[in-house]
């Protein structure tokens, strides 16, 4: 039993906790959860919790589906609002999952990431990010494929004291701050009904446990004001898709790698290199980053989301930006990536981008000229003449590009990238095979 370990026992029983739900998370970014009473706790520590894992999206065959849950105690938060009549307060810990005979397993999204931070940390590496996190406050979630109905009318940065969202951001706040996560800034954003929450930077393995965290803490706070929370990349056709913009930084040691004084834009080469290494795989990765049909409803023109490969300073069509910051503040020096959608899998996201930054270091990939240009009022020929490849226009495309990375499949192990693959097409051909109501509007008078 390690310190660690010895402070989760002692705090269960001090704090009168009598139930802690060991967390984990499936292939295709879903919390999982199961309860365990503190006694059991011990034996976990040392033995794991075992479970069906051939029941868990992506985990496994049938034939080896014997897994266990190893609770990982330096991710232990007590849960701030209080379980049942008892007033007794739960716990949570994360989770690695291992084989039967102990071994790390391929199927677990924390260990991909931990895979990735690894090779960073031979290279040198410690990998720190921050989220931009947009979501939808709506009165309901139906069901039917009707449309939703914002829980407010507020915009862009609205104050607006009457609504239902800024008691909603503050309840949410409070919560995550109960629990170790630091909120930087929050705001309304464009949509009517949506929000915007960022997180304080943390290296990358503890900020994606912190999104799930995030979400589930959001959706409840939404249920206890008589709302609900939606992380849909774009749930109305009309008004702003929910992003992740994304900002990573590589340190070494104390010293920001991606910092140049020198540099115009105060940005290394190490950090053009990352950079050139997002953009050069970007469309391979965009089956992970924007991971569902609806994602690239998103990824269109207007709305602020990107379509095409390019960076840039301030242009906020580029798919990364290498934002200004105050000058001399040689820490802040980061990049942030666009493309990522509210509803991805942060560990795969994360591993991802992640390692194509890595291999443009690598293999010290140039970096090609910012782009002035507003690339979302060129057409696609005018993309072309000027050398803009686009980002995948469709789940199937980004299939197709993923499909032949051995960038991808080395990143996420060949397990998760065989199961991803197979998952998505079958997604993509239940879609496909819908007759929709525009379809119908549109070409059944006239046709
Ligand atoms: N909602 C926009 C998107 O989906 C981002 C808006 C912004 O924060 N600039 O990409
Ligand atoms: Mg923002
Ligand atoms: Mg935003
Ligand atoms: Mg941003």
């Amino acid at each position: 039993m390690d310190r660690q370990q010895e402070f989760v026992l002692r705090t269960l029983e001090e704090r009168d906790i009598r139930f802690v739900r060991l967390w984990f998370t499936d292939v295709l970014g879903f919390l999982k959860s199961v309860a365990v009473a503190p006694a059991e706790l011990e034996g976990a520590f040392t033995e794991g919790i075992g479970f069906d894992g051939s029941a868990i999206q992506g985990f496994a065959r049938v034939y080896e589906s014997d897994m266990v849950a190893r609770p990982d105690p330096s991710t232990f938060q007590v849960l701030p609002w209080s379980t049942g009549s008892g007033g007794h307060y739960a716990a949570r810990m994360f989770c690695d999952i291992a084989m039967p005979d102990g071994s790390p397993s391929w199927a677990d999204p924390r260990h991909v990431l931990r895979r990735a931070l690894s090779k960073a940390a031979e290279a040198g590496f410690t990998c720190y990010v921050h989220p931009e996190i947009e979501f939808y406050l709506l009165r309901d979630l139906p069901g039917d494929g009707s449309v939703p109905v914002p829980a407010d009318t507020g915009g862009y940065f609205d104050q607006a004291s009457h609504d239902v969202a800024p008691h909603f951001r503050r309840n949410v706040i409070e919560t995550l701050e109960a629990m170790g996560i630091s909120v930087e800034f929050s705001h309304h954003e464009v949509g009517p009904g949506q929000q915007e929450i960022d997180l304080r930077y943390a290296d990358a393995l503890t900020m994606a446990d912190n999104i799930m965290t995030f979400r589930y803490v959001v959706k409840e706070v939404a249920i206890t004001q008589g709302v609900r929370a939606s992380f849909m990349p774009k749930p109305f056709s009309d008004k702003p898709g929910s992003a992740m913009h994304t900002h990573f930084s590589l340190f070494e040691g104390d010293r920001n790698a991606f910092h140049d004084p020198d540099d115009p834009y105060e940005l290394s080469d190490t950090g053009k290199a990352f950079v050139a290494g997002v953009l050069r795989h970007a469309r391979e990765i965009s089956a992970v980053t924007n991971q569902w049909v609806n994602s690239y409803k998103r990824l269109i023109v207007g709305g602020e989301a990107p379509t095409a490969v390019s960076w840039g300073h301030a242009n906020r069509s580029a798919l990364v930006r290498v934002p200004m910051y105050s000058p001399g503040k040689s820490s802040s020096r980061r990049v942030e990536i666009r493309t990522l959608d509210t509803a991805c899998n942060p560990y795969l996201a994360f591993a991802v981008i992640l390692g194509a930054g890595l291999q443009g270091i690598a293999k010290g990939y140039e970096l090609g000229p910012p782009t002035e240009d507003d690339v979302w009022s060129l057409t696609d020929t005018e993309r072309r003449a000027l050398g803009y490849e686009s980002l995948p226009q469709n789940l199937t495309e980004a299939l197709s590009a993923m499909e032949h990375s051995e960038l991808v499949a080395e990143i996420l192990g060949e397990h998760v990238f065989d199961f991803f693959l197979r998952n998505k097409r079958v997604e993509w051909d239940n879609y496909r095979r819908q007759v929709t109501p525009y379809e119908l509007a549109t070409y059944l008078p006239v046709l």
